[in-house]
């Protein structure tokens, strides 16, 4: 319940910076914005696209309201290959984002470290001052194998050797 009411809250601010951008509330957005809040996951412009297919929405217009929520600084993208996954960024906690993407079922995993944070931090600072540079975003993006693929490897590898 609380959730709810603090989801809420944060999609009348979401509304306030579209307003104050001259962008309409429309209810396509609206429905974009909601998934994304609703998603724990990092989700793909395909899925969204799935999602509001009914609505009559082409996956050209998830795209570009896509990039317009991005250019706002409402939600990030974060990008593995040729593969674009978008998450929320208002609101969210992680100064630094650290992904580790699977690549057997292509899940993220989120990492919070608040220590490598820390140390990107102090490095991020300190090369801000010694190139006169401003970064204005620090993403680690790893890839590996989730738990559960590993699980699944090493069951499969077992019954091969028994055989
Ligand atoms: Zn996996």
């Amino acid at each position: 319940m609380k959730q709810k009411i603090a989801n809420q809250n944060h999609l009348e601010r979401i509304k306030m910076i579209l307003k104050k951008n001259n962008i309409k509330i429309t209810n396509q957005r609206i429905e974009i914005i909601n998934f994304l809040m609703s998603e724990k996951r990092h989700v793909k412009a395909e899925e969204i696209y799935r999602y509001l297919k009914d609505y009559g929405v082409g996956l050209a217009t998830v795209y570009r309201n896509l990039e317009k929520l991005k250019s706002l600084g409402i939600i990030t993208e974060i990008n593995y290959g040729k593969e674009r996954y978008f998450e929320m960024k208002l609101f969210s906690k992680k100064s630094i984002k650290i992904h580790m993407k699977c690549e057997k079922c292509d899940q993220i995993i989120d990492f919070y470290d608040d220590e490598l944070s820390f140390f990107i931090l102090k490095k991020k600072n300190f090369y801000e001052e010694q190139k006169n540079i401003k970064i204005k975003d620090v993403s680690l993006n790893m890839i590996g194998i989730c738990e559960e693929c590993e699980n699944k490897e090493e069951e499969f590898n077992g019954k091969t050797n028994k055989t």
